[in-house]
């Protein structure tokens, strides 16, 4: 299983005074089972990219396939491959509407065409994967919850579609230490405990070099850098620096990975700060 992008161009409003290319020439394949960190200077073409993983946006020239078939076509097939790539956005609490946390989480099930039965099921283990109690908050309304909690019952309704692929837009904007620790353990379980390929857009180099084993820069609508965070942090600050992005000192970045029991000891430092 994997989302290929074949060359990839993205124009907006195409043939108005208002014309942007945000993509050129993007070609990457993310491979099932990677936890991918994109990151790039505002307007380097992020979000552009992400959309573009589950047909919400379809490339101006080349193609986007999930497990081999192109998400931009109008068939079945398209149409199911779209649903395995969960999409959670910056402030995800807005794409909440339900009067209930249960109706809200069912909302995507539902669409698919799944039974009353099998719906309540996906809903009952989405909510326990995110820790929310069912008897305490299933008929509660989605509007009085903490931002953190809010975020969970919108991962819960991700996790409820039952998604190979999960795409997620600066998660843990506006949150509070203890709501981002909270929202990156539910992501991390997800990737760890039920297999699912993770891309996340980040401008927290700590949130990237903790949790992603692969990381791509973007800059200008293009691919500038695609290797190891800790490679890229490493040896490619530079690059990091012209593109704008800021990157903490490697001696932390260590410290982060080291922390999570990952193996730094074959890296050479080049920087000594
Ligand atoms: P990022 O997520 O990295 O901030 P975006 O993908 O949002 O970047 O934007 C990439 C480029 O496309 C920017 O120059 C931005 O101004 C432009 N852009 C984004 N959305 C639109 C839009 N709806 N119409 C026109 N231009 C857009």
């Amino acid at each position: 299983m994997a989302i290929v992008l074949d060359n990839i161009t993205y124009t907006y409003g195409v043939g108005t005074p208002f014309e942007k290319t945000a993509l050129k020439g993007i070609s990457v394949t993310i491979e099932n089972g990677e936890f991918l960190g994109i990151i790039g200077h505002t307007g380097s073409g992020k979000s552009t990219f992400v959309q573009h993983l589950n047909g919400l946006l379809h490339p101006t020239t080349g193609k986007v396939t999930v497990n081999g078939v192109d998400v931009s076509e109008k068939t079945d097939e398209a149409k199911h491959m779209r649903h395995k790539v969960g999409m959670v956005f910056q402030y995800p609490e807005h794409q909440l509407f339900e009067e209930t946390i249960a109706e809200d989480i069912a909302f995507g099930p539902k669409n698919l065409g799944l039974d009353a039965e099998e719906v309540d099921r996906r809903v009952r283990e989405a909510m326990a994967f995110v820790g929310l109690d069912y008897d305490t908050y299933a008929e509660r309304s989605p509007f009085h919850l903490s931002g953190g909690q809010m975020r969970r019952v919108a991962i819960a309704g991700v996790v409820a579609m039952e998604p190979d692929f999960l795409v997620l837009d600066e998660p843990s904007a506006g949150l509070d230490p203890f709501g981002r620790e909270e929202i990156f353990d539910e992501i991390i379980k997800l990737h760890k405990e039920k297999d699912v390929t993770v891309i996340l857009v980040s401008h927290n180099m700590e949130d990237i070099s903790r949790m992603a084993n692969r990381l791509i820069v973007l800059d200008k609508g293009q691919i500038v850098l695609d290797g190891k965070p800790l490679d890229i942090f490493n040896h490619h600050r530079h690059v990091l620096q012209q593109v704008g992005v800021d990157v903490p000192p490697v001696s932390v970045l260590i410290e982060l990975l080291r922390n999570r029991g990952l193996d730094v000891s074959n890296e050479v430092l080049t920087v000594d700060d």
